[in-house]
């Protein structure tokens, strides 16, 4: 019952730095310091992805990416609480039940640019009859300064260099400017990989939070398809720095995507004492998580993270975490 996976699962925000009793809980893997070094914390990562369990498994790696204070966390806890329930019916869970694991709330958390990963790496049979480890990362920065804008790129490159599918978490509507951080983390990501004839990258989501103009494009994926394709349209009389732009995106993801989602309502926005509970989000924001949570976690919509073409492990992938890394370290 949804009881029981809370005892055993549930996340203490207070213990965060501590060693937890073996709870699952996020782990930055990779942090940028100060002085624009970037740290992998290889220990936590070898621990998570070279489990016994999972090890040699296919790997399902999925990134949730954007600024911070965007509701990134938020939506992982949601992600959480799908996996957890093995993506039966009730698995949003009980309404007044608090929100737990990648922490979300209070605005005295430390800002990291780095990348965290859940602690646990999820087993899911997929309907084809193969077992899958998925693995959930958060990854964020900031584009507001010079300094800030190049450190943020290069996390947002790594992690999307690792996932299979990387959801861009952007608030309101797709602006000019995302769409050129994106080409610049994803020129990042290319030049600091082998040269192929493939696309570099699998699925690239655009996920747009507190969408205003539903009577123009419809809430969720429908509605994102069609406003994803008037914005990335290339046209002749675009000037050719926007064409480049959308050409560049185009030329780097298999499948490009996009889901509108509505505003939480009042209470997730701004009041500080809100804990999560869905009895006191909106419901046109549950109905489309209830619509955009499957969407990219069903078991028959997870795509195996694939490095020219060949399908990656967790063992694999780690590997690849570590010579991506070294790239950038210089
Ligand atoms: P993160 O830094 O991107 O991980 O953002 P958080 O998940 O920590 O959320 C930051 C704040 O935004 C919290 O106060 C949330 O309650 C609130 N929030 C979460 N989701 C949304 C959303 O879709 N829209 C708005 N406006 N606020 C949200
Ligand atoms: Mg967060």
């Amino acid at each position: 019952s949804w009881g029981s996976f809370v005892d055993k699962n549930v996340y203490d925000w207070s213990s965060e730095e501590e060693e937890t009793d073996g709870r699952a809980r996020p782990v930055q893997v990779l942090v940028v310091k100060d002085d624009h070094t970037f740290e992998l914390d290889e220990a936590a990562l070898s621990k998570i992805l070279l489990a016994e369990e999972v090890r040699d498994r296919e790997v399902v790696a999925i990134s949730v990416a954007g600024a911070f204070r965007k509701g990134k966390s938020f939506l992982m806890d949601f992600m959480l609480r799908y996996m957890y329930s093995q993506a039966s019916d009730k698995w949003l869970g009980d309404p007044d039940e608090p929100l737990t694991g990648f922490s979300w709330r209070g605005g005295s958390e430390r800002e990291t640019t780095g990348i965290q990963i859940w602690s646990e790496v999820f087993l899911v049979d997929k309907p084809d009859g193969s077992k899958v480890a998925v693995l959930l990362m958060d990854t964020q920065g900031t584009f507001d300064s010079q300094s800030t804008l190049r450190d943020s790129a290069t996390v947002f490159a790594l992690s999307t260099m690792i996932s299979s599918m990387q959801v861009y978490n952007i608030s309101q509507n797709v602006q000019e400017d995302d769409l050129q951080h994106l080409q610049l983390f994803t020129e990042y990501g290319r030049l600091a990989m082998e040269e192929t004839f493939l696309k570099p990258f699998q699925s690239m989501i655009f996920l747009v939070r507190d969408w205003s103009f539903p009577y123009e494009f419809p809430y969720g994926q429908e509605g994102g398809i069609k406003f994803l394709e008037k914005r990335l349209k290339i046209s002749e009389n675009q000037h050719e720095e926007l064409q480049n732009v959308r050409k560049h995106i185009h030329s780097c993801f298999t499948n490009i995507s996009c889901f509108l989602m509505p505003h939480p309502g009042l209470k997730v926005a701004t009041n500080p004492h809100f804990d999560g509970r869905l009895r006191e989000i909106d419901q046109d924001f549950i109905n489309n998580l209830q619509v955009l949570v499957p969407w990219l976690l069903l078991p028959k919509n997870l795509d195996v993270k694939e490095i020219n073409a060949s399908k990656i492990t967790c063992r694999g992938l780690l590997e690849y975490f570590k010579a991506y890394i070294k790239i950038y370290q210089g």
